[in-house]
């Protein structure tokens, strides 16, 4: 193990608000290693090999979600640092299959976040359409990567964070964000989509009012609180609301074949291993801006 992101996901696995979870269990799926052992028959990596390992830890291959190129929603899947052991840890077994190579470029830690952070949010933004103005509620971890990639696609990018955070606003903008401000505003102009990566329900009729007629709102996040009830005329004129279940290998194929152009910049606190209870707690109360990153 090189280094390992902290995840939201990884608080809800904590904080057992997921379903069955392999227990005991060790969390982290953004993780970034190198081999140091390998099976028999294992094609296209080598001892050595800087490798990143993400959510999706394995899928059957062979029920129709598999069959349909949608591995994602697989009926018997495993999923590292939930349902099989993750990255918080100096060693961890994946299957080789779900290794994505990383090469050499670019350094350990600024690459952990893109794991989760990034491909998910990879998945989310090409699920939000190719509408131009594209608006990111909650800006953690995820947004901070996808508003420098849909900067880079040519998009406008609206950020919306916690009402009153300034700080987070203007870190939006350092990250080229057209527009930001609190979750309670409306953006300046209608939005063609609109990703959710806050866990927070009530975000979701705000979201649906800020995009256009036939706009798309998608709700990223693995778990959200209650969603409110809403009138109807919110929806309407072909509005639609979406979510995003995990990711397909070939996301993360996507992803990280054009990661040399993006040119994405990742901003990162680092903890040692020992101090992992305290980079949840710190990500808990949003007292970083960017993503967490923990070194073994
Ligand atoms: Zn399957
Ligand atoms: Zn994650």
């Amino acid at each position: 193990m090189l280094a390992c992101g902290v995840c939201r996901t990884d608080l809800h696995v904590v904080d057992g608000e997921l379903p069955s979870p392999k227990s005991p269990i060790i969390p982290g799926h953004e993780i970034v290693g190198r081999i140091d052992a390998i099976g028999a028959g294992v094609e296209g990596l080598s001892l050595g090999d800087r490798v990143g390992i993400p959510w999706l830890g394995h899928t059957c291959g062979v029920c129709s979600f598999c069959r349909l190129q949608r591995e994602n929603l697989c009926d018997d899947p495993l999923f590292t640092g939930y349902t099989r052991d993750g990255g918080f840890a100096t060693a961890a077994i994946a299957d080789a299959r779900f290794a994505f190579p990383l090469g050499e470029t670019g350094s350990d830690v600024s690459l952990a976040p893109l794991l989760c952070a990034g491909l998910i949010g990879w998945r989310s933004l090409v699920i939000a359409g190719d509408g131009k103005k594209v608006g990111l509620y909650g800006f953690g971890a995820a947004a901070h990567i996808i508003a420098q990639v849909a900067k880079w696609q040519g998009r406008s990018v609206y950020g919306f964070t916690r009402p009153g955070d300034l700080a987070t606003q203007a870190f939006a903008r350092s990250l080229g964000a057209k527009w930001a401000g609190g979750s309670d505003e409306m953006p300046p102009e209608p939005l063609d989509a609109a990703i959710i990566f806050a866990t927070v329900g009530d975000l979701v009729p705000l979201a649906l009012k800020a995009v256009r007629k036939g706009g798309r709102v998608v709700c990223a996040g693995i778990h959200m609180s209650e969603i409110p009830s809403f009138p109807y005329e919110l929806l309407w004129e072909e509005r639609q609301l979406v979510s995003v279940a995990n990711l397909t290998r070939k996301d993360g194929i996507d992803f990280l074949r054009q990661l040399p152009e993006m040119g994405i910049v990742t901003s990162t606190t680092s903890y040692p291993l020992e101090q992992v209870n305290e980079a949840l707690a710190d990500l808990r109360a949003g007292r970083f801006e960017g993503a967490a990153v923990l070194i073994p």
